[in-house]
């Protein structure tokens, strides 16, 4: 049985979908302005497990993130600029151009990650119309109203406004400084928003109310309808999105379509650096090319990330991250030595398929592989049964296991070399064959069993 946390009730639910052995999964995607950072992506890599874990569980799915190009400003409560703009003033490139250079980075770093893509990747800017027409029903079934610098959604029409962070907009009120401009509510957002009088802009369309472009809820509202229907099974994000961007989309799918939009919502904690906000001003905010530039492989940040339950805060260090990369390449070191994968241990797997199952416990998980490394099990059994385990995990043991590192003659040589270099303790000869073999693509390690190889990555 599968069980996981949904915010909207506040507890671990068992999870049904609404359509027997198929799941409709909708995940909040990046905002194409700049390259996702380390954080972003813990919160893509607890939604990758979730998806690993629902086909364990024999689901099959259809997963939608998009791509917000248009529409997200700088600060959530619709105020700022447009962030496409900030970085097309940074860039100096259009608009189009910003988003399908980040879009592509998105998708490398996607795929370092090993994260299954997902069936559709749906961007705002190819959805304007279907925007449109939900803002209109919306409006119709009268939840909307029009200031002089857009349309608005009208919270104090839906008393059930709140319902997932349980701030209720009095609440809001009291502590927050909201700037109300002619907004009739402190918790009113933007459904479309006209373009400055004096400005063109790169991207904006035509509509009933006037010239502009959406706010950046309502997309998410469309394209979930469009992909998967009115009302689907979960709905992902980090917890800076609960609440306003997720309140926001429930509002308007009731507006719009008197529906409840996702029965599951499920929100991944936040990853910080030195305990607090990751920030570009900070100096302390790391793409995954940051990374993989100190000699970190991207597996690596997975391992570390699977290493903490998703609802957990997670500090980054370089230290943490350096202990996690040891890890992994241990484990990839061991099962290079084991026998081809054969007869996987059905009671390992059960306790590793509990631990996925409880609210997707991949500390626990991570704890049950290394049990299994140290098992006295033959290594065929091992091999078969972590090969299943990884389906979930991702960390792409496959490529390792039973796969001996086949040395070259010519490193097998420059090793014997300089192990004699080294038995003379000449330190400068030694560090010199090692980048020599290096340049070859290996790299040596000298441990308590001597000189060890490894593939350079
Ligand atoms: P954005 O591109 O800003 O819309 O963010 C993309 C996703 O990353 C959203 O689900 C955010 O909630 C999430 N997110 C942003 N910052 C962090 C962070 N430091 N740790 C974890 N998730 C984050
Ligand atoms: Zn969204």
């Amino acid at each position: 049985m599968l069980k996981l946390y949904n915010t909207l009730t506040r507890k671990k639910e068992e999870f049904q979908p609404l359509k027997k052995g198929k799941v409709g999964l909708y995940v909040c995607g990046p905002t194409v302005y700049w390259f996702a950072h380390v954080g972003n992506f813990r919160t893509y890599l607890f939604a990758d497990v979730l998806c690993r874990a629902l086909e364990m569980n024999d689901y099959s799915l259809t997963t939608v993130v998009n791509i917000t190009d248009v529409g997200h400003l700088t600060d959530d409560e619709d105020q700022g600029e447009d962030k496409m703009l900030v970085a097309m003033r940074r860039e100096g490139k259009t608009a189009f151009e910003i988003a399908e250079f980040y879009t592509q980075a998105f998708m490398k770093d996607v795929e370092q990650l090993n994260i299954k893509p997902a069936q559709e990747f749906p961007k705002a800017t190819d959805h304007i119309q279907e925007q449109i027409n939900m803002i209109k029903l919306i409006e119709k079934n009268g939840f909307a109203y029009t200031t002089s610098d857009g349309v608005y959604f009208d919270t104090s029409k839906l008393p059930e406004y709140g319902v997932l962070s349980g701030q209720k907009a009095e609440d809001k009120k009291a502590g927050a400084r909201v700037e109300m401009k002619e907004k009739k509510n402190p918790t009113d957002f933007a459904l479309w928003k006209f373009s400055p009088k004096d400005q063109q802009r790169d991207m904006e369309w035509e509509s009933s109310w006037g010239k502009g472009f959406p706010g950046w809820h309502i997309e998410c509202s469309a394209m979930a309808e469009k992909y998967l229907g009115p009302t689907f099974d979960i709905h992902t994000g980090g917890v800076d999105h609960i609440a306003v961007h997720h309140e926001n989309e429930i509002a308007q799918a009731v507006g719009a379509n008197h529906a409840q939009q996702a029965r599951f919502w499920m929100h991944g904690e936040y990853l910080t650096v030195d305990n607090g906000k990751m920030s570009k001003s900070l100096g302390n905010l790391y793409t995954i090319d940051d990374l993989v530039e100190k000699g970190i492989d991207p597996l690596s940040f997975r391992y570390f990330v699977l290493g903490a339950h998703y609802r957990t805060k997670l500090n980054f260090t370089w230290e943490a991250l350096e202990a996690a990369q040891n890890a992994l390449f241990r484990l990839r070191d061991i099962v290079r030595d084991w026998e081809a994968p054969k007869d996987e241990c059905d009671k390992c797997g059960k306790r590793f398929k509990d631990a996925i199952n409880d609210d997707l416990n991949t500390p626990q998980a991570l704890a049950i592989v290394w049990e299994l490394v140290d098992s006295d099990k033959p290594s065929h059994t091992k091999a078969q049964t972590l090969l299943k385990f990884d389906e979930v995990l991702g960390l792409g043991l496959k490529e390792y296991i039973a796969k001996p590192l086949l040395i070259p003659d010519e490193i097998s040589a420059l090793l014997v070399e300089r192990e004699k270099v080294r038995k003379e303790k000449d330190w400068k000869a030694s560090d010199e064959i090692r980048e020599q073999i290096k340049t070859k693509g290996f790299l040596v390690e000298d441990t308590d069993q001597g000189q060890k190889l490894r593939e350079k990555r």
